[in-house]
Formats: C-alpha cells, sequence, structure tokens
C-alpha cells in the first residue's frame, strides 16, 4: 500500500512539474495527512472495518466470559465496571476535529464536545451490556469524565440506549484520575465479575502512572486476565500508553511532546537504507 502512495506522490509531482516553470519542491512528510498520527487513527476508528471486528471480537468475548462467571456462585449481586471513552462512546469524531485545528486534547474543547452528548457507540458495546442486564448483572460506568460533563453523559448513553445510564451506577472522577478507589466502592455491595475498558487504568491500580516499559511488563505478567477478566477495546488515539511514554508531564510543549514520541520509536538504522530509497 505504501507504494502505491509513493507512487501517487511521484505521479502527482511529475504532473505539477509539467504545469508550471516553477521548481517542484519536495512535500514535507509533516504536511501529510499520513503522518497527522491523531487524524490517522480517528480515520481508522471511523472507517476501518478491522477496528469495527476488534470490536465486536471483544464484546462477544466479554459475552463467553460472562456466562462462564454466571456458572460460579456469588454472595453479593453481581457487576460489570466499565469505562465510558473509547469503551462504550466512540469519540474519534472529537480527535479528527481537534487534528484538523492541529491541537490536541484540551479541557474546554473536551467540555464543549461532551456537552454535545453526541458521541457515536463502540460496536458490540450496548448489545453486550443489555444482555448483561438481562442475565441480572448491573453496569455500573466509572469514567474520568467530570461532575459537570453528568447530564450529557447520561443523555448520550441513555440516546443509544446503555443499560443502567443513571445517576447512581455513573461514577465521575473526583479528584483523583486514578479508577481504584471508585473501583473499590462498587466492590462493598457488589461482586465484580470483568472489567471493560480502552486503557490499562481501566482495570487495575497496578497499572497507574507507570511507565510505558513498566506497562508492558505488568501487562505481559498479566496475561491470563486479559480476555478473561478484563476486556480491552481498541484506540489507537490517545491514552496513558502516550502519557506514559512522555512521564505523565502535561506541561510539555507541542515540540518537546514530539521528540519525546519519537526518541520511542524503534526503527531500524538508517544507514542500512539502500540511499536510493531515502527521500
Ligand atoms: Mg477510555
Amino acid at each position: 500500500m505504501m507504494m502505491r502512495y509513493f507512487s501517487c506522490i511521484t505521479l502527482l509531482a511529475a504532473l505539477a512539474a509539467c504545469r508550471t516553470t516553477q521548481p517542484v519542491t519536495t512535500p514535507s512528510p509533516t504536511a501529510s495527512f499520513s503522518h497527522n498520527g491523531a487524524a490517522w487513527a480517528a480515520l481508522w476508528q471511523q472507517r476501518a472495518g478491522e477496528y469495527r471486528a476488534l470490536c465486536f471480537q471483544a464484546y462477544k468475548l466479554a459475552r463467553l466470559q460472562l456466562d462462564a462467571a454466571l456458572r460460579d456462585p456469588s454472595s453479593k449481586p453481581r457487576a460489570i465496571v466499565t469505562d465510558i471513552d473509547e469503551t462504550v462512546l466512540d469519540n474519534s469524531a472529537y480527535t479528527a476535529m481537534q487534528s484538523g485545528f492541529h491541537n490536541g486534547y484540551t479541557k474546554e474543547t473536551w467540555a464543549d464536545w461532551t456537552s454535545r452528548a453526541d458521541a457515536d457507540s463502540v460496536p458490540g458495546a450496548r448489545a453486550f451490556l443489555q444482555y448483561a442486564a438481562s442475565r441480572g448483572v448491573a453496569v455500573f460506568y466509572i469514567t474520568n469524565r467530570v461532575e459537570t460533563e453528568r447530564k450529557a453523559t447520561l443523555q448520550n448513553l441513555d440516546r443509544w440506549s446503555f443499560p443502567f445510564a443513571d445517576d447512581e451506577h455513573l461514577i465521575l472522577r473526583k479528584d483523583v484520575s486514578s479508577k481504584e478507589t471508585r473501583r473499590m466502592e462498587v466492590a462493598k455491595t457488589h461482586n465484580i465479575i470483568m472489567l471493560l475498558g480502552d486503557n490499562l487504568g481501566d482495570f487495575a491500580a497496578v497499572f497507574d502512572e507507570r511507565s510505558a516499559d513498566d506497562r508492558q511488563r505488568i501487562v505481559d505478567s498479566l496475561h491470563g486476565a486479559f480476555g478473561e477478566r478484563f476486556i480491552v477495546t481498541p484506540n489507537a488515539m490517545y491514552g496513558d500508553w502516550e502519557s506514559a511514554l512522555r512521564a505523565y508531564n502535561n506541561k510539555l510543549t507541542q515540540a518537546q511532546k514530539d521528540s519525546v514520541f519519537k526518541a520511542g520509536l524503534r526503527d531500524y538504522p538508517k544507514e542500512k537504507v539502500p540511499k536510493k530509497l531515502v527521500m
């Protein structure tokens, strides 16, 4: 596919050269749409059948594990704890909008987006959670959205007929971003049989504020939980995976972030690339 892109770029450059006597300038790689990481990830989420297939796969697995968990006795009412963003609601339109302005996340623009209650639903999420509800399992939405977003969040969930979309089951962020204390509150009254999320912090405190290397190591050590008690949905647009790479530092400039992200990317030595292939 990349070869086709290179061919197209070459052809466009040749056509432009025919129409003008001006020198042809090679487009900067950073000006390419496909090099705009956030926009590219949002495009994948919105248009790739593969994204949808991964979501259906996750929720099909969740259903199988739910059925298995229901066979075990439980002394307390059973519950599923789920994240909201990129787990049951799809905010790719927000990322697309922000990347169009060459901006990332800001509190103000995010608040404007969520106030619209216009996020799409993640494929398979509603059907799975409705099934869980039909089997007598409660659903708690533990999210890092904040109190001012409560009303519109419930509207958005209700718009897609998600079960338990009410004040009691929507647990917003109060002070800390870690979800551990909120999970523990739910566990006082319910047997949490499954957790759903797109971010490792949605599953266990052991992932909170860990380095990128640690996160990978811990996932490896807990690999048996994934696809069983932990069900993960895909999100290439944002998450602690990228916060970890910049050491959770929110004060970096965009140039500093770019530098850190580039440093985190593995490639292979440039001297091994034939010169004729270097653009
Ligand atoms: Mg999320």
